[in-house]
């Protein structure tokens, strides 16, 4: 296969080398690996996934209050917690993403206070790029001659677009469902572009055949330990940004796992870094056409299967049959104290409305299923009325207009001496559509 090349190195700054690690423990059976090993446990195979252990004392040393005063509003500002060494980052402003109080969003949903962290604001649009730019500088620390993941989208339009940044060619498999703009984001950062006939679990298996045969870098989540260490940043910087006003709940969705465990993670170091004076707890939210994590926190012991992996829903970011970090993702939920709950697309839907409409954050299906999960939570008593939560929005509404479209239906059609006519009152909203009523508009 012939990998296009692409111009403009776009890389500044450095960071202090990998003295911070001080191994990789399994997941599944506790075995320490060295740091720079790659990939999953050796006894354990894909089902042991590694976990980045630091120093703690020498973390503390300088990451302090006083030092993040002085850093980028990025997520390198969490360097000492990072598995990265000396080399180049990539120039992308990634992560410290806006957290917006949303009071009118707390108060639909019944809730005592409600914060939404627009994780769409990222360079490509969504939460990935938080472990996408990670995952091409380990892939530059490894002198990998490509990278390669498969994503349901925002993972590779995020990883097409740091590849861009580092000038380092990618290959790409989404499942040919993927949402036309994702494609479009592909497409435009110059990967090379897969896309399989057949669901996201067949581009997982295709994309870590490939890795293994061609010695690309694999940037799948799952089974790349450094990866998780960009997602958890989300957790760092709730920590950082909240403090003692840190609600009772972080609310995320779920499709494998990595994002919920990784945000658990980060939160874990701020509270052990004393930012936070206690953990919250957390809602993962899943679709329910792909339910599976749900299923597998009220399993009781090992599950001998992960199901058929048949997903249907309209949130593709989690459309996961078979999710592929669920232990590490059910762990931090279990610890956290919180749940896992699943939420019909219809609900997803509403949420798109009431989340744009509440606190003004345009959030694409798989993000909205948050804010949806969320009210079905406090409907069931999960959440307490007097509780408060953050929901994290994953992606960006205009990521999938299609589906927005299908949320709000195709606006009013209007002739423009309608319009014109329109002019003439007072313009509020229900003036407006009383206005458009009698002239008789059809939708
Ligand atoms: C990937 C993604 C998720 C879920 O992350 P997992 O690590 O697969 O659980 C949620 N929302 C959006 C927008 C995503 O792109
Ligand atoms: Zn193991």
């Amino acid at each position: 296969m012939r990998l296009a090349r692409r111009g403009g190195d776009l890389l500044d700054t450095l960071v202090m080398s990998l003295e911070q690690v001080t191994g990789l423990r399994c997941v599944r059976c506790g075995t320490i690996y060295s740091r720079g090993t790659e990939g999953t446990c050796a006894s354990c195979g894909l089902d042991g996934i590694l976990d980045v252990v630091y120093d703690d004392a020498l973390v503390r040393k300088t990451l302090t209050r006083a030092a993040l005063a002085e850093r980028t509003r990025t997520q390198w500002r969490y360097r000492e917690l990072l598995p990265i060494g000396d080399g180049p980052l990539p120039s992308l402003a990634v992560g410290m993403t806006p957290l917006y109080q949303a009071p009118r969003l707390a108060a639909s949903l019944g809730l005592a206070r409600a914060f939404v962290k627009d994780d769409g604001r990222n360079p490509t649009g969504s939460f990935k790029d938080r472990a996408s730019a990670i995952g091409v500088v380990k892939a530059r620390e490894a002198n990998a001659r490509v990278i390669a993941c498969a994503s349901t989208g925002n993972a590779a339009s995020s990883l097409s677009g740091f590849a861009a940044a580092i000038d380092m060619p990618a290959v790409i498999f989404v499942p040919k469902r993927a949402p036309e703009a994702k494609v479009a984001q592909l497409l435009i950062f110059g990967a090379t572009v897969l896309r399989v006939n057949g669901t996201y679990d067949e581009a997982w298996q295709l994309c870590q055949d490939a890795c293994a045969r061609h010695g690309w870098y694999n940037r799948n989540c799952a089974v790349n330990p450094y990866l998780v260490e960009g997602k958890k940043t989300v957790g760092l910087e709730l920590a950082e940004e909240l403090g003692d006003r840190m609600p009772e709940w972080v609310v995320l969705s779920v499709g494998d796992g990595c994002t919920i465990a990784g945000a658990w993670k980060g939160l874990c170091e701020g509270h052990r870094l004393g930012w936070i004076p206690r953990l919250p707890k957390l809602l993962g939210v899943q679709a329910s056409g792909a339910r599976a994590m749900v299923d597998l926190m009220t399993m009781k012991g090992e599950p001998d299967s992960l199901g058929t992996g048949e997903a249907v829903t309209i949130a593709d970011s989690i459309a996961v049959g078979q999710p592929r970090n669920w232990r590490k993702a059910i762990r931090a939920v279990r610890a956290s104290g919180g749940a896992m709950i699943a939420v019909e697309d219809s609900e997803i839907l509403a949420a798109m409305r009431s989340t744009a409409r509440l606190s003004g954050v345009f959030a694409e299906p798989a993000a909205a299923a948050a804010t949806a999960g969320l009210a079905r939570a406090v409907v069931d008593g999960l959440v307490a009325r007097h509780e408060g939560a953050v929901v994290v929005v994953t992606g960006n509404g205009l990521k999938d207009v299609r589906s927005a479209l299908t949320a709000v239906g195709q606006g009013v059609q209007a002739d423009p001496s309608v319009v014109v006519r329109l002019y003439d009152i007072e313009a509020t909203a229900g003036a407006v559509d009383d206005a458009v009523e009698r002239a008789g508009v059809t939708a």
